[in-house]
């Protein structure tokens, strides 16, 4: 029996979860492999909701399904949070008692947002990283703000979806000129980084838009505090800054069992191969997603890419063969701009993103994505993505030895059937 082991049921896990039972169905039915899945919460959210929460009212219930309706049925749903990693026993002890060993074992534990980390920010700040119902503040609070400065903020890098927080501020924007009160609003964006957004050739896209609608921008404004009771924001530099409304996307770092096994660098990452996926010095241990300490963004395209390349190489892995797949850093990462327009973040770890004009397209698939985000989970959607995106998974050089063979489908052909 093989035993593969997902930690995480969210965009990633959840993701890897089905394409490997998928490809490895008859494999499962016949009591050679399993797969088990352990999640936190038997909800699973589609975090990009939460702007929509945030800044265009919607419901904190719109973007959440139960996690059973979204794994296929060979897979048993271990809903008991992970309370330790031991990669020498190759188990994992859950909070609730269980143990549960493994051959392969999938991290995609995600990233926590985390206000306590910044004195002051958690009473002086609202956000939308930290899930539907405190996005849902937000809106509340955008009810009843007649006017005054809003400071949108970045206190932590790095941070889920990086376009969110400039996303904010032109959600914002729009949010009080529809209200008809813009010009009685300071909108103020505050950033670490040297432009309005990191990546120079989007900063360039940003920066006009940026000016033209009024949002006021801050660079090199690294947080290091907030009073909550003066209003007022400071930089290590020795900014201040008052505010009357401060949203601020929280530091960020890994999930607590990663840092309570000691399996992630300080911040709680797992170090990573950023190709091939593998946990470094360990055999037949992945990791995905905003995990990982690879420098790429954390957002949910990359998880899912990422997803495919790991259930290929354990698929390959199980089976005996050295075709094993590496990611080639492939992100694609919308940025909502107003007036029903977007752009897309696209890069590679060997082409820096591009400059572009926002479009309404871009603004259509970016909100069709809410909508076919679940069904993308299951694998049924991979041969639109696969066109979409280009090739995104490469041969890996250097050959792996395999471990414990058992003969299985490819990844490719079994997963696309499901
Ligand atoms: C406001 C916002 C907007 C975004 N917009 C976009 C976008 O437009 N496009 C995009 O691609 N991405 C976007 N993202 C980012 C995207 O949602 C994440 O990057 C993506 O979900 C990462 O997937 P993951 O599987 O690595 O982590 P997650 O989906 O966060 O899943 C991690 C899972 O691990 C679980 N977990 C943690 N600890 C344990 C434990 N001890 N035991 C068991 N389970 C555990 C968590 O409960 C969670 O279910 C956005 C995020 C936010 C917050």
């Amino acid at each position: 029996m093989q035993r593969v082991v997902v930690v995480g049921s969210g965009d990633g896990g959840t993701f890897t979860a089905n394409l490997l039972a998928s490809a490895l169905h008859d494999e499962i039915h016949g009591g050679l492999v399993s797969v088990q899945l352990v999640g936190e919460h038997l909800k699973h959210p589609f975090q990009p909701g939460n702007l929509d929460v945030a800044f265009k009212g919607a419901s904190p219930d719109k973007y959440v399904k139960d996690e059973t309706e979204l794994i296929r049925k060979e897979i048993e749903f271990v809903q008991d949070p992970a309370a330790k990693i031991d990669f020498q026993a190759k188990s994992v002890a859950t909070k609730g008692g269980r143990t549960l060993t493994y051959d392969y074992l999938v991290i995609a534990t995600g990233a926590v947002a985390d206000p306590s980390k910044i004195p002051g920010l958690a009473e002086g700040s609202l956000n939308f990283h930290t899930g539907p119902e405190d996005s849902r503040r937000i809106w509340e609070a955008l009810q009843t703000f007649n006017g005054g400065t809003v400071a949108v903020a970045i206190a932590g890098t790095p941070h889920k979806c990086p376009p969110s927080p400039n996303e904010a501020a032109f959600m914002l924007d729009e949010f009080f000129r529809k209200r008809g009160i813009r010009d009685k609003v300071t909108i103020r964006f505050l950033t670490p980084y040297p432009r309005p957004y990191p990546a120079e050739k989007i900063s360039r896209v940003v920066e006009p838009m940026f000016q033209e609608r009024g949002i006021e921008v801050s660079t090199f404004f690294n947080m290091d505090s907030v009073d909550p009771v003066d209003k007022k924001v400071n930089s290590l530099e020795g900014e201040e800054f008052q505010y009357d409304l401060l949203i601020a996307v929280p530091p960020h770092h890994g999930a607590d069992v990663i840092i309570d096994s000691g399996i992630g660098d300080q911040d709680g990452y797992v170090h990573t191969d950023k190709g091939t996926m593998k946990v470094a010095g360990q055999r037949g241990v992945y990791a995905i997603g905003d995990a990982t300490d690879i420098p790429v963004s954390k957002s949910g395209v990359v998880a899912h890419l990422q997803s495919v390349v790991v259930a290929h190489n354990i698929v390959a892995e199980i089976n005996g063969s050295n075709d094993m797949l590496e990611y080639n850093g492939r992100i694609n990462c919308p940025m909502e701009v107003g007036q029903h327009k977007a752009i897309f973040v696209s890069a590679t770890y060997a082409s820096p993103p591009t400059d572009q004009s926002p479009s309404m397209i871009k603004y259509v698939m970016k909100r069709s994505f809410a909508m076919i985000y679940w069904r993308a989970l299951n694998g049924s959607l991979e041969r639109i993505f696969d066109v979409f995106f280009g090739q995104t998974r490469f041969p890996v050089k250097e050959q792996v030895e395999p471990q414990n063979p058992v003969a299985v489908k490819p990844i490719e052909q079994s997963a696309r059937a499901a």
